[in-house]
């Protein structure tokens, strides 16, 4: 059986189609979709979603550009998007309320690409997610762009190792490192067009390796919509790669998302 880990299914791409996408994962393979929620409103739908579909689990979190959000439009980088306000401490008590009910706390991390100049305040919220983790002994679904290694960091020194790094940009020897400790490394949909997703999917330890798509971003074909049932051709090509049987690269798949995300039998 398979897993998407990291994806984001109470996205507006979904609202039409739903049940007929969760239909095609199934037929797929996908057993289990973890829907990742960004902020207040993607939070309660997660939850939503997860009563609705017993493939979904709901990941609760907040986005890094979300949690610099009132920071944002206060005092800018403007973004190329309509950023909403996002009302961080009353979240961090909502999730923390709920996080009984979810499998994950994500999306969260560091983001040095589009909200470089708050990452003071990225950083603190990061940490409360990461503490927050912890104390319900919930793994971490970990964005980490141009701050791969303090993300890193960050959780280690706070001793969190159940970590899912979903698209993982940074360099890979410091993703074989990450894996070293204990993290795990998600490997996207669009792995065929990425050198060091495929590099990563041929080189690291299997038994760290997870599936992701990020739907309804990052699609094997650019500019199609991307959905779980994806995450079958993932396992094929990583097969492929390192010269394995698919059902064995899918059986250790299936036990690290289990362990991960104490998923039983
Ligand atoms: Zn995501």
């Amino acid at each position: 059986m398979h897993a998407d880990s990291h994806t984001h299914l109470t996205d507006p791409a979904f609202a039409d189609d739903l049940p007929e996408v969760v239909a095609r994962a199934r037929a797929a393979g996908v057993r289990w979709m973890v829907t990742n929620g960004t902020d207040g409103p993607t939070n309660r739908a997660a939850l939503a979603l997860a009563e609705a579909y017993p493939e979904v689990l709901p990941a609760l979190g907040i986005y890094p550009v979300d949690a610099v959000a009132n920071e944002l439009l206060a005092s800018g980088p403007e973004l190329p998007w309509a950023q909403a306000p996002c009302d961080v401490e009353a979240e961090l008590a909502f999730i923390d309320a709920h996080a009984p009910e979810a499998v994950a706390i994500g999306e969260c991390g560091l983001d040095g690409h589009w909200v470089a100049a708050h990452m003071g305040r990225q950083r603190e919220v990061f940490a409360a997610l990461i503490d927050l983790a912890l104390r319900h002994d919930l793994p971490l679904i970990v964005h980490s762009r141009r701050a791969e290694a303090e993300a890193i960091e960050m959780l280690l020194d706070h001793g969190a190792t159940r970590v899912d790094l979903h698209c993982f940009s940074g360099r890979f020897k410091l993703a074989r490192r990450a894996c070293e400790a204990g993290l795990y490394c998600s490997i996207p949909a669009n792995l065929a067009k990425n050198e060091l997703f495929l590099k990563m999917a041929r080189e690291l330890p299997l038994e760290r390796l997870l599936t992701e798509t990020d739907a309804p971003y990052l699609a094997p074909v650019r500019g199609e919509r991307n959905e779980p049932a994806n995450v079958a051709a993932t396992v094929a090509t990583i097969a492929e790669l390192r010269g394995m049987e698919v059902a064995e690269v899918e059986t250790t798949l299936e036990a690290n998302f289990r362990r991960t995300f104490k998923i039983g039998v």
